[in-house]
């Protein structure tokens, strides 16, 4: 079989694998890639390969920088079949639309045609089909099970037996214990393995103390009357934030405010959460046993879903204390932008961070203690208090990268270390050949290797 790496090789975004065997040919993600924009000229380039040759592309998760190209593909012939687990292929749906709603913007700034349009999208969801974990999928001479990842709802690993050899995708592994997830898999006896490498340079911290700082940070908050913002990603972050703060107000930990979630994406993407809640596939036991004793694990009294604009403007007339979760997740755009313009040069309010900030994003910026911001071309004066809670990554850390690669790749030939910026691919690569002694290397963009 022929392996080429199209993407995310040397980079975390633009995951995008394709495997041949005879005249079959399958991509593992169709991933964009995510620079400071999404109108990135790379995502404008041909696709190294034909579209209309791909018979099938298995989608591990539904992060745009894994889907985001899928449109395009098939804008430009792809007419075979996309398989991915059921929230998979419902989370797409609305992360494309949102997605396309953004690149349609940026072209126009940019005076370039958009990337695709909706109905490019429409027409890729008729080509897609779903799968359970561990469900039997043959596709030309390829067999395929995806494994429960343990990243966001429905994410999976892929191994895939051709040619009486087993290979894996990782896909993006999760950061166990997840709240409400079910623990990564560790799918078995792989002769060659690709492996994500995001964090592969670092450890989380705070993972045990996370929801008693989460407590502390909202109590602390509330108690100093103001407002608490928390600028959160749409897909699993939103719906983590939630489930954790219903379980504090359950046990009455905290005072009953007006919770808003203030982002029509994450209000789409929670009721496929709420969809999928009573499957045991998807949740684990304890989440399972919470929502059949009759508890919705994602809703709680004062809490509001703002859809509209108006509805979103109307959080102004709610006197403080509230909290405001929006996106987007590194204050990079989105309604979160309107909230901090109006509360953070108020001192009794707080920015509560809880995810990753990229270089030169408003949400870096704020966690690294700037005074004055920019937003919309307005001068802000820093004065609310600025919080970080780093425990909520859904990523593997170095320490969880070791451990899967130490079962997964215990008796493989080689392992390809992907998704990660070249210094943390380097030194997730030295940690396997130093500590599990297996043969690791980090492929080029584009490389193709036999296997
Ligand atoms: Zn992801």
């Amino acid at each position: 079989m022929k392996l080429t790496f199209c993407g995310a090789a040397k980079n975390v975004t633009g995951s995008n694998y394709l495997l041949e065997s005879g005249s079959t040919k399958i991509l593992i993600d169709c991933g964009l890639n995510q620079g400071s924009e999404f109108c990135d000229d790379l995502n404008y380039e041909k696709f190294p390969y034909e579209p209309e040759e791909i018979t099938a592309v298995i989608i591990t998760h539904a992060h745009i920088d894994h889907i985001g190209k899928l449109p395009k593909l098939v804008k430009e012939g792809f007419k075979g079949t996309i398989y991915s687990t059921y929230p998979t292929r419902d989370f797409a749906e609305s992360m494309l639309l949102d997605t396309a709603h953004v690149l349609f913007e940026e072209a126009e700034k940019k005076g370039r045609p958009p990337l695709y349009d909706i109905r490019d999208i429409e027409k890729t969801m008729l080509l897609w089909q779903c799968r359970d974990y561990h469900e039997d999928l043959d596709i030309g001479p390829f067999s395929v099970e995806l494994y429960d990842a343990g990243h966001v709802l429905g994410s999976a690993s892929v191994l895939m037996r051709v040619e009486n050899k087993k290979i894996v995708f990782s896909g993006d592994l999760g950061n166990a214990p997840a709240p409400f997830l079910k623990e990564t898999e560790y799918p078995q006896g792989a002769d060659f393995v690709l492996i994500e490498s995001a964090y592969g340079d670092r450890l989380h911290e705070h993972l045990n103390e996370r929801k008693k700082l989460l407590e502390e940070t909202v109590k602390r908050a509330i108690g100093s009357g103001g407002v608490l913002m928390i600028p959160a990603f749409a897909l699993e972050r939103t719906q983590e934030m939630l489930f954790e703060l219903n379980e504090l107000m359950e046990k009455n930990s905290l005072p009953k405010v007006p919770v808003f979630v203030d982002s029509p994406l994450a209000i789409k993407l929670t009721e496929v959460y709420e969809k999928y809640s009573e499957n045991p596939m998807y949740f684990n036991d304890k989440v399972i046993g919470l929502i059949k004793s009759g508890e919705d694990i994602f809703n709680f009294p004062g809490l509001r879903m703002t859809l509209t604009k108006d509805e979103s403007k109307a959080i102004n007339e709610v006197p403080p204390p509230k909290v405001v979760i929006a996106g987007a997740g590194m204050s990079n755009g989105g309604r979160i932008l309107h909230h901090e313009m109006r509360y953070l040069p108020d001192p009794k309010s707080t920015l509560l961070i809880v995810g990753y900030q990229s270089v030169n994003s408003l949400g870096r910026k704020l966690l690294e203690g700037e005074k004055e911001i920019s937003i919309f071309g307005e001068e802000i004066k820093v004065k609310a208090k600025v919080a970080f809670i780093s425990g909520y990554s859904a990523h593997a850390d170095q320490k969880q990268l070791l451990k899967w690669a130490a079962s997964v790749g215990k008796d493989s030939k080689r392992v390809f270390i992907v998704q990660g910026e070249e210094n943390s691919a380097d030194a997730l690569r030295n940690k396997i050949k130093t500590e599990l002694y297996l043969n690791a290397e980090i492929p080029s963009l584009n490389e193709t290797v036999l296997l």
